[in-house]
């Protein structure tokens, strides 16, 4: 189905619902998908009778609560038992177009038809008629390449499926086509720059780079920083997630925050208890897909952390944004009613260059969670209470929780191989 290439600031109308449109569409989209779901994929309906819950049922986003969450282990056990989609297969089995095949392996069917709506993504990334787009993930076995491929050209630009690895011949292509524009993980487009200074050009100048999207790797900071501010390079990020076939949120050019796309109904929750979580407070993601009658999965588990704003941004769009992946769920340990996440407390220690080693202790005293902080210093002789008092102050920023004691331990205290959180607690 070829649809329109859009013309104004935004990709689509969904983008600027007013909030009581977007709860109308995405409750009937949600109960249409549950719907679907429990009367075509037999899993969908076991799952859902297992917890007694009937479609009917489900007439919020509230009560997806009362739906089990699915995660990769599941399908994978799934499509081992039920060979080979797991009973999640929601159309006649000869309907299927394509099938893509992720490790696990978890097969994957598509029926290519209607995702246009992945292009919003790069329209929010200024990707226009006109600009010449390098595609560099993996076109075979993936998704990536093929669905990149096809959101790029809904919005109207030019597509290079150039697929992944082959730096020079990227570089040749790259000048050659005065190509503008990348969509792929950003080492590598790091790696094409260096090589390129390598081979004595200054990219700068050399190239016609202006736009890069991002996906499937973390973007650290300052590596942002690096493209955007020495090389010219606008830079936008895009939350994407295999098993649920496609963008789930999106970076608008404000960058602060990622768009949740309207074709999922996107949660925030405890991964130990499935409830939902209020914006601001770390959970897992998960995500249902509202536009994809082929695959009839409902309350997918990412394995993601994230949080959620509910501040409207300033550049129209007016969905929630999640705040960025801070980690994994197995890597969290609750806190006082807060997932501290190892990679969030790793982010907070490295700023704090005195520090040459540490571990957190999760225990528990008087009926309360305590996190305790051992640390190791490079030099002893630095002012210490101040340097706690700095990280007491600095790491309930990040992870919502503030230290209870922080104990300085001699060089060598801390094993070298060691898990960032130790959690003593003997029941969770
Ligand atoms: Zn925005």
């Amino acid at each position: 189905m070829k649809s329109k290439t859009p013309q104004g600031e935004f990709f689509d109308a969904l983008e600027t619902m007013s909030p009581e449109e977007r709860e109308k569409y995405q409750i009937q989209k949600l109960r249409e998908a549950i719907e679907h779901a429990y009367k075509h994929a037999p899993s969908a309906r076991e799952i859902l009778d297992r917890a007694g819950v009937s479609p009917s049922q489900i007439q919020t986003v509230k009560d997806l609560e009362k739906i089990p969450i699915t995660r990769k282990v599941d399908l994978i056990e799934l499509q081992r038992a039920k060979p080979p989609y797991g009973g999640f297969l929601a159309i006649p089995l000869e309907e299927v177009e394509r099938v893509f095949i992720t490790p696990g392996p978890i097969y994957g069917p598509h029926h290519a038809e209607g995702i246009s709506w992945f292009g919003k993504t790069f329209y929010a990334a200024g990707f226009r008629k006109g600009d010449v787009v390098i595609n560099t993930p993996t076109y075979h076995m993936s998704p990536a390449g093929m669905l990149f491929h096809e959101g790029i050209r809904a919005c109207g630009a030019t597509v290079v499926p150039t697929g992944v690895g082959n730096t020079d011949a990227q570089i040749r292509t790259m000048l050659d086509l005065k190509v503008t524009g990348y969509a792929g993980m950003p080492s590598f487009l790091m790696t094409i720059i260096k090589r390129a200074e390598e081979m004595g050009y200054d990219f700068r100048r050399d190239f016609a780079l202006k736009r890069a999207w991002f996906t499937g790797e973390m973007l650290p900071a300052s590596l942002r920083k690096t493209l955007e501010e020495d090389y010219g390079i606008a830079i936008f990020q895009c939350y994407s997630v295999t098993e649920l076939g496609g963008c789930v949120a999106y970076e608008c050019p404000q960058k602060s925050g990622m768009h949740f796309m309207d074709e999922y109904i996107i949660e925030i929750v405890d991964p130990q208890t499935g409830k939902q979580l209020p914006p601001g407070e770390v959970g897992e993601v998960v995500a249902t897909p509202l536009h994809n009658k082929t695959w009839g999965l409902i309350r997918f588990g990412t394995g993601d952390m994230s949080s959620y704003i509910t501040e409207p941004c300033p550049c129209g769009r007016t969905s929630y944004r999640l705040t960025g992946i801070v980690g994994r769920a197995t890597d969290a340990v609750k806190v006082r009613g807060m997932f501290v996440v190892a990679k969030q407390a790793e982010q907070v220690f490295s700023e704090f260059e005195p520090i040459s080693r540490y571990q957190i202790i999760v225990g528990r005293r008087a009926e309360r969670d305590e996190l305790v902080f051992k640390v190791e210093l490079k030099d002893e002789s630095i002012d210490k209470a101040k340097l706690a008092d700095t990280l007491a102050d600095r790491f309930p920023q990040v992870c919502r929780v503030r230290p209870d004691r922080i104990e300085f331990v001699s060089p060598g205290t801390i094993p070298e191989e060691r898990q960032t959180i130790v959690d003593t607690r003997t029941w969770k």
